[in-house]
């Protein structure tokens, strides 16, 4: 893949994007997609798709270097090199990729430096040290009789990612997956494919891993997606993406007895007690639902005030929603960049519709940006909701749109916080700190930030309740996706 991080240059000449088998990219043919800058509505990039026999010879070449390559069988110090190898070559081209990253995804080039290439980067930091960490376990039963239990890997692991942060959720795959001594198959969103397979030619380049470790297939989900998922010989898939594709997903894993690690959608509650600090809860929750284009699987988009603090503070959010800064991601200063495609630009105007037919009020936003000639803007939105009921308060929006309740004790919002077919995180601001504890062990999400924002801590598993997934991602969560447990009972 040729290297143009300028848009004009992208755009005059779109970058071919193919798939990477055996260690080198493939011929440029299958079936062509245009990607598109969804800040000019232009083409980007020409994706030649991976079939069914290209997926095949990937899935061929992960398990090849899994069954007789020295991957798996390197000691941990030299996966460690590797993997540090992976995380100076990404802080090396940090620039470059938070620009490609921007150009293909919208947000905000400030957002794609900070958490989609630095951390992307600190993954693979955070790996390689985890690996030398995570031993296993000896336990004695009696008198000459040791279990041991020790992790080894899984073998090939399918891992699909999604649009709203490509760089940063594959890296954080691949390194869970590589630490272990994995081979993998890569698939990103067929949305965004660009800086993913930028990294493919850095690691390649570099000649920083044996031929069939690391494979990457391009292309749409009922073609490239369903074929990897399906695949014999994959022997785990680790997916990002709506529930409804990881529902697909399991499904086809079932029929091989195959695991699936799921990070899926969610509709996070902020809960705003009256006793909060209300600058930093109203911070919080303008991060919350506006970071990341409010594109973000973790957004506390559906926020409930306090009674007695509900005027003022609905007031402010509402205030704030409007003055924030929408334009070209890549303008310094922007907060909020276009919407990934059409589609979602429309999904985004039709929630808004649906919010008013139920009763919502329209704080600001609900429309189509009227500043722009091409581009998927759309107004950052705010809307007051009579209840929780309602479309617009159950389902995942997934763009800069935020719903706010009243509520007036406890109880009744910790009841109305877990009223979701989801539970990926909850936000919970207020200065008694029993209180937010109490809430905070009440609330049916695998993750729940009291008196902050979001926050990332890779030691801790990040995953859902209910519907927002199975598994978890990081630290242990990454262990038991990426390896088989194994017991080894010895008479001394
Ligand atoms: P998506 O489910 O449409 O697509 C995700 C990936 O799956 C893409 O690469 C796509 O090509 C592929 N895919 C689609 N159908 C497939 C199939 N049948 N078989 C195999 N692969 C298939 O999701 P998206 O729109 O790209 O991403 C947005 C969703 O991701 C939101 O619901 C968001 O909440 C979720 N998400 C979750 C997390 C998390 O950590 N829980 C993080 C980011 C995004």
């Amino acid at each position: 893949m040729q290297v143009t991080t300028t848009r004009e240059a992208l755009s005059e000449n779109p970058v071919r994007v193919t798939g990477f088998v055996a260690g080198r990219f493939v011929e440029a043919k299958g079936e062509v997609i245009s990607v598109l800058d969804p800040s000019t509505e232009r083409p980007i990039a020409i994706l030649h798709e991976s079939d069914a026999d290209e997926v095949d010879r990937a899935v061929t070449a992960a398990r090849r270097a899994f069954d007789h390559g020295p991957w798996p069988r390197a000691s941990i110090a030299d996966r460690q090199k590797a993997l540090m190898a992976i995380h100076d070559l990404i802080l090396a081209h940090a620039d470059e990729l938070a620009a490609l990253e921007s150009i293909n995804t919208g947000i905000p080039l400030g957002q794609t430096k900070l958490m989609h290439v630095t951390r992307a980067a600190q993954n693979f930091r955070f790996f390689s040290e985890y690996v030398n960490q995570a031993g296993g376990d000896v336990f004695t039963q009696e008198p000459g009789l040791l279990s041991l239990v020790t992790y080894e890997p899984i073998g090939v692991c399918g891992l699909i990612g999604p649009w709203n942060m490509p760089l940063g959720l594959t890296a954080m795959k691949i390194a869970g997956a590589l630490a272990f001594g994995n081979c993998c198959v890569v698939k990103p969103s067929e949305l965004t494919p660009l800086t993913v397979t930028r990294l493919f030619a850095l690691i390649a380049q570099a000649g920083i891993l044996p031929e069939g470790v690391l494979n990457l297939v391009n292309g749409r989900g009922h073609v490239t997606g369903v074929s990897l998922v399906s695949h014999p010989d994959i022997d785990m898939v680790s997916f990002t993406g709506g529930t409804e594709t990881g529902t697909a997903i399991l499904t086809s894993l079932a029929k091989g007895i195959k695991g699936g690690a799921m990070e899926l959608g969610g509709k996070s509650a902020s809960i705003v007690y009256a006793d909060a600090d209300l600058d930093l809860a109203l911070d919080g929750a303008l991060l919350g639902s506006f970071m990341n284009n409010g594109q973000m699987c973790l957004a506390g988009s559906r926020i409930f005030v306090q009674r007695k603090i509900a005027d003022p503070f609905i007031e402010r959010f509402a205030a704030r929603t409007k003055a924030l800064s929408v334009g070209d991601p890549l303008a310094p200063g922007i907060e909020i960049g276009p919407m990934i495609n059409h589609s979602q630009r429309e999904r985004m105007s039709r929630y808004a519709e649906t919010g008013v037919k139920d009763g919502a009020t329209l704080l600001t936003g609900g429309h189509r940006h009227a500043g722009f000639n091409a581009g998927y803007y759309f107004e950052p939105t705010a809307m007051l909701a009579p209840d929780n009921s309602i479309a617009i308060c159950q389902e995942e929006i997934f763009g800069p749109f935020a719903t706010l309740q009243v509520f007036d004790e406890e109880d009744e919002v910790v009841a109305k916080a877990n009223d979701s077919k989801f539970g990926l995180v909850g936000y919970v601001w207020s200065e008694d700190l029993k209180r937010a504890m109490r809430t905070a062990s009440a609330l049916r999400t695998g993750t729940v930030m009291v008196n902050t924002p979001i926050v990332r801590d890779l030691r801790t598993g990040f995953g859902g309740y209910k519907q927002s997934g199975l598994g978890r991602e990081g630290a242990q969560g990454s262990r038991a996706m990426f390896t088989e447990m194994k017991s080894t009972i010895i008479a001394q």
